[in-house]
């Protein structure tokens, strides 16, 4: 299922998104991934809410939709090309540059479990959706539309909460961290407090973090930033790199999660490399923190002696080696030698070479992305509860924005009076709302650094679709959402046998900023799954709970 969130083209803040759904191939629970750039918006200027693609092809093809016109068509000469080329070919052979493509690349066809689908160098990154897309030999959706009128309830006072909201946005405190540093303006802070993930999660700070930053990149190769389409922040780096060997033309530059995955995880300080590596990510579509947390975890592994140059095809990596970094990204795209194991994830490579669970830095089996639990116990649950959505993810239940003092009050978040090193009930109850919250983010499409009041998204809500909409629906709607997903994984299978946060996340590190510290990750677990009216040992949830969500009909 592709969506495009009912404020879609009502221009509410960073509203302009699109997502895709599936059974995930790489953790056979819920899959999403929600995605930036312009495609969502095109669609829904298309008239479109959604597309749902159901079936697959025997040869590759691609949809290519004008209005309420939609083909399949022949994509045979695209097979095989990465997403750049795919992405301006298609625009060629369509005749109008201003149509919108979401493509796979080799990752994609080749069924890598954790391969993306690109549009515009934006990542719709986590879960394996590219997958899903070549799986089906489907290499790309090319969009244009001219027509639509956007049908909404009340149009004059949309357009004041919509600006309410938006200037809201535009002021606060993170917001401006984010337009002027990009999502890696954070990673000095990060460094100081024990949340950057350093040498595959084994130490607590490293002295050449700056040279990576989000602040380094402002004053070394950023040309300007990018917005997403109806954003009011614009996180989004373009970036050109002059001279030298990764010399490149103004691209998309890297955000966060890829500059701590090809940084400081792997112990590279050269910015110019990260940049080159995720313009080689989103053209082969191919999800940065699993490939990075994969290659780190060989890293390890082998500075460990745990395996050797005749397992891994001759290689002998070591920290910041970033040439043979490339070497094992090519491997993994491309299915060769140890590469086709590790295509299935870092845990397929601990099976093989039989390496403890405990050592490898997965959750549900997808790797996890980049806050160190160790500096901030409420991502213990982002992470180890990612079962109740969508596996560990960052963005599922973002306890540093809570902490960072965001606007939650009125959902019941209590922000900065929340001790970042709790195990309590007020910890885990933090987790839940924000968990639901979170949920319904996902669900109105809405970027999560986007943060007005939530009684200012209420408001426009209530405006774009003339639902009763309030603080009290916030809540139920978005315990609804999350619910759902949760019943869904249960149907998979799922079981809280599976909520399980390695031993290599949880040792406490000898340095940094939470130097001796770590979560108590069974009590918060048992906190949350009380709050939740969870049952601790089958994962269901209470008949009452499922009444009161109106959902006891699943
Ligand atoms: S804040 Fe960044 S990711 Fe979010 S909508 Fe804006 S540009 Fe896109």
């Amino acid at each position: 299922m592709i969506m495009t969130g009912p404020l879609n083209g009502t221009f509410a803040p960073n509203s302009g998104r699109w997502v895709v759904c599936s059974k995930s191939p790489y953790t056979g629970m819920w899959g999403e991934s929600n995605c930036g750039s312009w495609f969502g918006a095109e669609l829904k200027k298309a008239g479109y809410d959604g597309m749902i693609i159901s079936g697959a092809s025997k040869e590759p093809v691609y949809i290519e939709i004008k209005d309420d016109k939609a083909e399949v068509k022949d994509a045979r000469f695209l097979w095989g090309r990465g997403t750049e080329y795919t992405t301006m070919m298609l625009k060629d052979v369509f005749g109008d540059n201003h149509a919108m493509v979401a493509c796979i690349g080799q990752a994609g066809e080749n069924l890598i479990k954790f391969a993306n689908i690109i549009s515009e160098q934006r990542a719709a990154g986590r879960t394996g959706m590219g997958a899903i897309f070549g799986s089906k030999k489907l290499k790309a959706i090319i969009v244009k539309g001219n027509n639509l009128q956007l049908d909404v309830h009340n149009k004059d006072e949309l357009k004041k909460s919509i600006k309410t909201a938006r200037d809201n946005v535009k002021t606060n405190y993170g917001s401006q961290v984010l337009t002027n540093f990009g999502t890696s303006g954070t990673v000095d802070l990060y460094n100081s407090t024990g949340e950057l993930p350093i040498k595959y999660f084994t130490l607590g700070k490293w002295d050449k973090a700056t040279k990576i930053s989000g602040i380094t990149m402002v004053q070394t190769i950023l040309i300007k930033n990018r917005f997403c389409h109806s954003c009011v922040i614009g996180c989004g780096r373009i970036i050109a790199i002059k001279e030298g060997k990764y010399k490149t033309k103004e691209t998309e530059g890297p955000e966060y999660e890829t500059i701590c995955g090809y940084g400081s995880l792997i112990l590279n300080d050269d910015l110019e490399f990260i940049c080159y590596i995720n313009t080689k990510c989103n053209d082969y579509g191919i999800d940065t923190v699993s490939s990075s947390g994969i290659i780190a975890c060989i890293i390890y592994h082998f500075t460990l002696g745990n395996i050797k140059p005749r397992d891994i095809d001759g290689l002998s990596p070591n920290w910041g080696d970033t040439e043979t970094v490339e070497k094992l990204l090519n491997k993994i795209v491309y299915r060769e030698g140890i590469g086709d194991i590790l295509a299935e994830g870092s845990n397929a490579f601990g099976r093989k070479f039989s390496i403890p669970q405990a050592e490898i830095a997965t959750i549900d089996g997808l790797e996890i992305t980049y806050h160190d639990m160790r500096s901030n116990y409420g991502m213990s649950i982002a992470y180890g509860m990612g079962a109740a959505h969508k596996g560990p993810s960052h963005n599922l239940c973002d306890l540093y924005f809570v902490l960072m003092g965001y606007p939650f009050e009125e959902i019941n978040a209590p922000t900065i009076t929340l001790d970042t090193y709790a195990n309590d009930l007020e910890m885990a109850k933090c987790c839940s709302i924000m968990m639901d919250y979170r949920a319904l983010y996902s669900s109105l499409i809405i970027c999560s650094f986007c943060n007005p009041l939530p009684s200012q998204i209420a408001t426009i809500i209530k405006h774009a679709t003339g639902l009763k909409f309030g603080l009290d629906e916030i809540k139920l709607y978005g315990e609804r959402i999350l619910t759902m997903k949760r019943l869904f994984n249960l149907k998979m299978g799922v079981t809280p046998m599976i909520d399980k946060v390695p031993q290599i996340l949880l040792k406490p590190l000898i340095e940094g900023g939470s130097a001796g510290k770590s979560p108590d990750f069974e009590l918060l677990r048992k906190n949350f799954y009380n709050f939740k009216e969870w049952d601790l040992i089958t994962g269901k949830i209470s008949k009452s709970k499922l009444e009161f969500l109106g959902l006891d009909n699943l």
